[in-house]
């Protein structure tokens, strides 16, 4: 029996704990996520914070399904570091320190937007909208009218036009670099960037780099993306442009230790754009290489 341990409980940790359970009930299956939730499905946050579709419909499996099919299911557990000499993995629960040993473990701990470095941007009404939590927090602000995005990629263009489509006045800060595919009906795209967040208790303002000001009720950060690696720093992997390399079995330079989902990249593509189906169909090809090697 093989201890199986993934860090991250998403498109890419969810598959793979539930490809490998179904293929075998011997081996001890550890998923963890530092999320207070079940696996869910983020390309549905949008129609969650409006009203859409409710929290439940989110999730990818139900309450009982970690118990049922025997995975070791942690949440909300950090993970704080790895050991690969030893096979440890080092997490935070609350405040209490615990380890867990591995002989094969996963690495599925995704990318996340981060907040840039200007005065004002950790106020409360500004957001970089990684997870359910970030949605669920948004939720009250947009009943102002006026919500500032700043980015220029698919998250921030979707984004822009789901609120347009609500009746948003929507402000999208763009260093026009892509161009913007048409329609953005409803939505003004200034060429610019924000170099502060104005505002007493709560995000107000922002200004442009211009000096001009701009009143908002929100503002959303989607321009630069980070990986979760934070706990790898010292573990002696391969890491290129933020990703965790791979070869073509997933594996990393560390026998045992494998990665998959956003965080992963070939050596020889590491542009490679993924996406959520891409990336369940990658765990579930790297569960079928574990099951047969
Ligand atoms: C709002 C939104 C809309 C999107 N829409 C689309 C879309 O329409 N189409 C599309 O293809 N893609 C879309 N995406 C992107 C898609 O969701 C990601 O590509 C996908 O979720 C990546 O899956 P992943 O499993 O690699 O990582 P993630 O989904 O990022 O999951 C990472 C997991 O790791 C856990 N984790 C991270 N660090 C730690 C740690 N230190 N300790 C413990 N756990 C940790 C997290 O809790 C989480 O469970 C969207 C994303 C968002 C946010």
């Amino acid at each position: 029996m093989s201890r199986i341990v993934i860090i991250g409980a998403s498109a890419a940790g969810h598959t793979l704990a539930a490809k490998l359970r179904e293929a075998n009930k011997d081996n001890s299956i550890t998923l963890i996520t530092e999320e207070s939730y079940l696996a869910y499905d983020r390309r549905m946050l949008l129609d969650f914070v409006f009203g859409l579709i409710k929290e439940k419909e989110l999730y990818l499996c139900d309450k009982d399904y970690y118990r049922d099919n025997n995975i070791n299911f942690l949440s909300p557990v950090k993970v704080t570091g790895l050991n690969p000499q030893k096979k440890i993995v080092y997490c935070r629960d609350n405040e209490k320190s615990v380890n867990f040993n591995y002989d094969i473990l996963i690495i599925c701990s995704g990318r996340r937007f981060i907040l840039p470095q200007i005065e004002g941007a950790r106020k409360p009404g500004v957001f970089n909208l990684n997870s359910l939590d970030d949605y669920k927090e948004l939720a009250p602000y947009l009943i102002g009218d006026t919500v500032c995005l700043a980015g220029n990629n698919k998250f921030s263009w979707d984004m822009a036009r789901a609120l347009a489509v609500r009746k948003k006045e929507v402000k999208l800060i763009a260093v026009a670099e892509n161009p913007i595919p048409q329609p953005l009906e409803g939505i003004e795209v200034i060429n610019s960037q924000i170099t502060e967040v104005i505002g007493e208790s709560q995000a107000q303002a922002i200004r442009l780099k211009e000096g001009k000001l701009i009143g908002v009720a929100a503002v959303i950060f989607a321009e630069e993306l980070k990986s979760n690696a934070e706990f790898v720093k010292g573990a002696g992997l391969d890491i290129s442009s933020d990703y965790i390399l791979v070869d073509n079995r997933m594996q990393t330079n560390i026998p045992d230790v494998y990665a998959c989902g956003q965080i992963a990249r070939y050596k020889d593509s590491i542009n490679e754009e993924k996406s959520w189906n891409g990336i369940i169909q990658e765990a579930q090809s790297l569960a079928e290489t574990l099951l047969t090697s």
